[in-house]
């Protein structure tokens, strides 16, 4: 099932060029008291409501993908995970070019760990990226993006990939220089996330899905997630080794060769197999 969200907080399940509205399932998710769960709610119950969300699918008047403003398709992530440096090429093309990291310590991902993103970086396909900063170099980073489905706290990378909801594009933008990561990867609308959730069952396995993002009519990146360093399972074990992983969370699981700049006026399409393709403009903020 491809679940997206669209326009004034709607909810939607995509087939082919259509979206069928099931906002109406969104009554039925458990009442929150303050204070409010730092997971997402909708994939937190994504189990139980899955058959809801087809009924209704079934039902609704489909609209046209095209006329569907898209929003993240996770609203409330507890928070985003990203892996540094984790495609072999990738590695090789920053140990070449210090102005891509400014110096810092580029390690393979086993030594460097994960690192953080803001969630209030977080923005839908339809909201498009917001340069800040636009002096310095803004650069494009395509992504498969994981997100959680239910809590995983030290699993093994055999089970890893059963604590997974799904599967999107994402889109990690960042200012190259010599601050933390965290800090230059997460100004409002750096972390993209769409165009909707594939769930799992329909994209079982992620170790080989081609990834590409053009910025224009140029391609910039082109890649497989089969030259993960640490792929999928093991990205998950790795994390929650060290923190709790909780439904809708996601996981940045790194960007493969060719990053590249983007300024003000840009547009970037960005692909995965299986998954969709996505456009996002790019603006000044
Ligand atoms: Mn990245």
């Amino acid at each position: 099932m491809k679940l997206c969200r669209f326009d004034d907080n709607r909810l939607g399940v995509v087939s082919g060029d259509m979206v069928h509205d099931v906002s109406e399932v969104l009554a039925k998710l458990p009442a929150l008291h303050y204070p409010y769960p730092l997971f997402d709610a909708l994939i937190a119950s994504l189990p139980d409501l899955r058959g809801e969300i087809e009924r209704l699918a079934q039902n609704a008047r489909p609209i046209p993908l095209a006329s569907c403003r898209l929003i993240s398709p996770v609203a409330n992530p507890g928070k985003i995970v990203a892996a540094p440096v984790n495609y072999r090429k990738h590695l090789q093309e920053v140990r070449k070019d210090a102005n891509l990291h400014h110096g810092n310590m580029i390690n393979e991902i086993e030594r460097a760990g994960l690192f953080l993103k803001a969630t209030s970086s977080l923005v839908g396909p339809s909201e498009g990226v917001r340069l800040v900063h636009e002096d310095r170099r803004n650069d494009h980073e395509v992504e498969l993006a994981v997100v959680i489905g239910r809590r995983a706290k030290h699993v093994t990378r055999e089970t890893a990939l059963s604590y997974v909801a799904g599967y999107c594009i994402g889109l990690d933008i960042t200012i190259r220089g010599p601050e933390e990561r965290s800090f230059r990867k997460s100004p409002d609308s750096y972390t993209v996330l769409g165009p909707w959730l594939v769930t799992s069952d329909e994209l079982p396995d992620p170790s080989a899905l081609d990834l590409s993002i053009d910025v224009g009519d140029e391609a910039r990146q082109r890649s497989n997630t089969s030259d993960l360093i640490l792929d999928v399972p093991a990205l998950i074990a790795f994390a929650s080794s060290f923190y709790t992983l909780n439904p809708g969370d996601v996981l940045l699981t790194g960007t493969p060769e060719g990053v590249g700049p983007i300024q003000s006026g840009d547009k970037m399409t960005a692909a995965i197999e299986r998954i969709g393709t996505m456009e996002v403009a790019v603006s000044a903020a």
